[in-house]
């Protein structure tokens, strides 16, 4: 599904977040990337939907070699993953069913169906009854539920998170791992940074620790391996 050769990313102010990096990570796995700040977890993550580019190495995400993706075939990628971010990243003027069917992609499916399949993913989420109102008059888990039935409603083969519990307390947090533990259970490849050492080392996956640009670690159903 996702397979890294030397990655290699070096920003124009010339720091390197990605210092050759290695990996291959298949169809159905669920990975939490774990590391310090500034050791290139967003880099690599980014490096997943094409909002950074390789600086040279190769890198294919479900056959797509995003190092010479060309930038106009970028959303036929994105329409393959899904994103869910920290800070949910929902479009406030649209209420919470224009924000998850806003990310549909529209090909050939009638409105009747387009509608049903809004609706299932937020009953998935829980949110059916909410799908009239808008992000500010929601909580952020509820906010968190929204931006994860928009990743999944194009049913990607993956979905990637960047710090999905960070602004949520830990109640919270747990409800919204048990979402991406029941979207991989269906088969959906997870890939997860988090500092959240609790959920890391209860609900046990494969752990990569990056630092310094490079996997230091990485371990089938690991522990978070850093103090708090
Ligand atoms: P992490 O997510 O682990 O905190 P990042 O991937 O955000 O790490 O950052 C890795 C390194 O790259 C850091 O030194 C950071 O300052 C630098 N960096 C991240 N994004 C940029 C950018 N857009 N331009 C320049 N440097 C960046
Ligand atoms: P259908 O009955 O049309 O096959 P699905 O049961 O696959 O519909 O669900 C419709 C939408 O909801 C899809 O976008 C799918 O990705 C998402 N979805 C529903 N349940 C799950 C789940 N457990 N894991 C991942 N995605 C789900």
């Amino acid at each position: 599904m996702i397979q890294m050769k030397n990655v290699y990313k070096k920003y124009p102010n010339g720091i390197v977040a990605l210092n050759g990096m290695n990996v291959e990570i298949e169809q159905g796995e669920f990975v939490y990337v774990v590391g310090p700040s500034g050791a290139g977890k967003s880099t690599f993550i980014k490096m997943m939907y094409r909002e950074e580019r390789p600086t040279s190495g190769q890198m294919l995400v479900d056959g797509i070699d995003i190092a010479t993706l060309k930038n106009k075939k970028v959303p036929l990628l994105r329409r393959q993953i899904g994103v869910v971010f920290q800070d949910f990243k929902l479009l406030p003027r649209l209420n919470v069913y224009e924000n998850v069917a806003f990310a549909l992609e529209v090909i050939e499916e009638s409105p009747s169906k387009i509608r049903e399949r809004v609706m299932k993913v937020l009953d998935m989420v829980g949110l059916k009854h909410k799908a009239r109102m808008f992000p500010t008059e929601l909580s952020g888990g509820e906010q968190q539920r929204v931006s994860i039935a928009r990743s999944i409603v194009n049913r990607p083969k993956v979905v990637i998170a960047d710090e999905p519990t960070g602004n949520l307390d830990p109640e919270t947090s747990l409800d919204i791992m048990n979402l991406f533990e029941q979207i991989n259970a269906s088969g959906t490849t997870i890939l997860m940074a988090t500092h959240n050492r609790e959920i890391v080392n209860t609900l046990r996956h494969r752990v990569i620790a990056i630092e310094g640009g490079l996997i230091v670690r990485d371990v089938a159903g690991g522990d978070y391996g850093y103090e708090a």
